[in-house]
């Protein structure tokens, strides 16, 4: 298992311990029977599902993540699953081929990156250069249907340079992130880190986090744009400030505002993408939006 250098988990939970496929296929049943929409498969190390189920047994067939995908995607009805994270080292051709056939699974994927810096990745001990990260998002490119990346980044990890953030904010640039989980490097007592000399001062690492967030909004609002004039799944979850409108979350994890009221709250709303901002993509219903394909409110163009 991977022990990075800033990171306590492996000591607190050093070992890995998989749930039954049954159990977990049981849970999620009993969650879309109570009403549940959308169910998050998480955990630690979930990319590494099933491998402990198998270790030292032979004869014992392998089930992985992704046999855990296909199985609970049978489970009919109106409802999707997200996986929590996934490290990208842990992406295979099967992980991926399963995200694209399982009709369930939002096409949302996040990995971890910490740093797009190949020398501060190293001395975290992350298990992946730069450019193998890039190309396993490059790889899902290719295959599934404009999914959206999201990610963590710590900054101000121990002796990271001026030059070596900015590495990092080229790479998620490069990367095309959705949204950016953005971390000021913090100690935890027993962690190599915690001892790293060259500690970064904390308003170098309060900067590195607003430099970062200000890349985000920008990356996310590039993205946004993407996905104007396509149609949405957007789960409501609350109502807007604004009059009239509701907010909630496209399968892509892309905030969406769309015209709406309370009766629309927990459930599933099809809309289509009209205006992308640095927070949110604003939508119109599907039943409002042009059928002459302009994308825009009928209402507001055609009558
Ligand atoms: S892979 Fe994640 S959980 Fe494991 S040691 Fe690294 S940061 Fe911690």
């Amino acid at each position: 298992m991977a022990r990075c250098d800033y990171c306590i988990i492996p000591s607190v939970r050093p070992g890995l311990q998989s749930r039954s496929p049954q159990d977990i296929e049981d849970e999620v049943r009993r969650l879309i029977d109570n009403g549940y929409k959308e169910i998050i498969i998480t955990g630690i190390h979930v990319g590494h599902y099933g491998v402990d189920t198998t270790r030292g047994r032979s004869g014992v067939p392998p089930f992985r993540l992704w046999h855990l995908f296909k199985q609970l995607d049978r489970i009919p009805g109106n409802w999707r699953m997200r996986l929590s994270s996934i490290e990208a080292v842990e992406v295979n051709d099967d992980f991926i081929s399963a995200a694209a056939d399982c009709e369930h699974l939002c096409p949302q994927f996040h990995p971890a990156l910490q740093s797009g810096s190949e020398a501060v990745l190293q001395r975290m001990r992350r298990r992946y250069s730069v450019q193998a990260f890039l190309e396993k998002l490059a790889r899902m490119r290719e295959v599934l249907v404009n999914p959206s990346f999201t990610t963590d980044v710590i900054v101000g990890f121990p002796g990271e340079t001026d030059a070596e953030f900015e590495e990092t904010l080229e790479t998620c640039r490069i990367a095309g992130f959705s949204k950016v989980h953005v971390f000021p490097f913090s100690t935890r007592k027993g962690t190599p880190a915690a001892t790293f000399p060259d500690q970064v001062p904390a308003e170098v690492r309060k900067a590195r986090v607003q430099t970062l967030g200000e890349l985000e909004r920008e990356l996310a609002e590039s993205y946004y744009r993407t996905l104007v004039g396509t149609e949405l799944e957007v789960l409501v979850e609350r109502e807007s400030e604004r009059d009239g409108w509701v907010k909630g979350t496209d399968r892509r994890y892309v905030p969406v505002e769309l015209p709406g009221s309370v009766t629309d709250l927990g459930g599933f709303v099809r809309a289509v993408g009209q205006t992308a901002t640095r927070h949110q993509l604003v939508s119109s219903r599907v039943e409002e939006a042009c059928t002459q394909g302009c994308g825009s409110l009928c209402e507001s163009h055609c009558s």
